[in-house]
């Protein structure tokens, strides 16, 4: 059975999705590039005889069950889906190490006391229909079926729609009891997101926690009007009150921090009609707020929007404000994180626990079975962007510490 290169993996998915506008990767749920990605992942996880299943959330899964391998899964895996405009590593790294990882377990003869599960989460980012961790989310029942059949896409689409067109059953998603039931823990390698690692010399890292983060809607109507012939005292702008809220979610994130470790970003901003000798009529932005605890993200978002608002009623615009998506403080499991830390001990020492600002399935499911992450080095700390990265050595390193660990996880027979 040929042992499956990491490196020579990531290699092959690098053409799947290449932006040329944006620069980077955007492979988003179902699309072309998605679908490119997800049958990679069939090829390749086949290629190792694995036996591949999609669920009803579209998520994909590839086990490794060798006769004596008995209960529940220990899974792995990540997402093979991006942000618009992403990086290589997040998340095709954590599946192509775990693909790598196993092909070194079956060559080297280890027998399995558990399956080795390999996931493939859909629309962890949430770049299609806004809400990340969506695949997770639905096999765990944290979210509404009604709700997520009737998201839509940027272009109208609905979710019921890229499910059909997908060969998929809207009516058929949502928590997954059997397949929650058939894991024992799940453990995820992911690239860092910050720069945590870098200053400690260290290759890889055991996460802690992941900040509380949520994601609001604010959409402002003003009144569209003529760019020349409408004089200053009587227009409406909903531009001037998104720059206002855009400054307010720096400025309240700063008053915050450090002890709550606050952080509000404005990425995402639709401009109606967006002509350039036009007043907009309308412009819907997106705050994307995150704190240590979910308080301090509830008083923070709470501030920001107090300060739109207040900048709509001085521009005689409307606000509206709508939550996307919340995701509490997650707490990965401490006793897992001390197994991982001895199975890697031999090979790498004292392997460093880091907090994480990033969201990722390994957090949803952490309220459901014992999860851990593992992070491998990021030089510059840069992510969700085409200029995230890690060293050739560090993914090695990574997929060494991920084969150690899954052999601890399952044992020998
Ligand atoms: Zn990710």
């Amino acid at each position: 059975m040929p042992v499956l290169d990491a490196l020579e993996s990531l290699a092959e998915l690098a053409p799947i999705g290449a932006d040329d506008v944006r620069g980077g990767w955007s492979r988003h749920l179902l699309d072309d590039a998605d679908r490119q990605m997800r049958a990679w992942f069939v090829r390749a996880a086949s290629s190792l005889g694995l036996d591949v299943e999609e669920d009803a959330n579209a998520n994909q899964w590839a086990t490794w069950a060798p006769a004596g391998a008995e209960g529940p899964a220990v899974a792995t895996g990540s997402h093979l889906d991006s942000v618009p405009g992403g990086g290589p590593l997040d998340g095709p790294l954590g599946v192509v190490s775990a693909l790598a990882a196993v092909s070194r377990l079956i060559a080297e003869g280890h027998a399995p006391a558990h399956p080795i599960r390999i996931a493939n989460f859909a629309e962890e980012e949430g770049a299609r229909f806004g809400v990340p961790c969506l695949g997770s989310q639905l096999l765990a029942g944290d979210i509404d079926t009604d709700r997520v059949r009737g998201l839509t896409d940027a272009s109208g689409a609905t979710y019921v729609d890229a499910m059909t067109a997908a060969g998929l059953d809207p009516a058929a998603i949502g928590r997954d009891a059997s397949r929650l039931e058939d894991m024992a823990l799940y453990l995820e390698l992911h690239v860092e997101q910050g720069r945590q690692l870098a200053p400690l010399e260290a290759p890889v890292g055991i996460a802690t926690s992941i900040l509380a983060h949520g994601r609001w809607r604010v959409t402002v109507t003003g009144r569209g009007d003529h760019a020349g012939a409408t004089e200053l005292d009587s227009r409406r702008d909903p531009m001037l009150v998104a720059a206002a809220t855009v400054e307010a979610a720096r400025g309240r994130a700063l008053a915050a921090a450090p002890p709550t470790r606050s952080r509000a970003t404005v990425g995402k901003l639709q401009v109606v009609p967006g002509g350039s000798n036009a007043i907009a009529s309308e412009v819907r932005l997106w705050i994307d707020a995150r704190a240590e605890h979910d308080a301090d993200v509830r008083v923070l978002v709470a501030r920001i929007v107090s300060d739109a608002e207040a900048a709509a009623r001085a521009e005689g615009c409307e606000l509206t404000v709508a939550e996307e998506s919340f995701s509490t403080r997650v707490e990965f499991d401490p006793e897992l994180a001390d197994r991982i830390g001895a199975a890697l001990a031999p090979t790498f020492g004292e392997v460093p626990r880091i907090p994480t600002g990033a969201g990722h399935d390994a957090g949803i499911l952490a309220a459901h079975l014992p999860t851990a992450m593992l992070f491998v080095r990021n030089p510059d700390g840069v992510s969700h962007s085409p200029h995230e990265g890690a060293s050739d050595a560090d993914i090695r390193a990574g997929v060494d510490a991920l084969t150690d660990a899954l052999r601890a996880l399952t044992g020998d027979r």
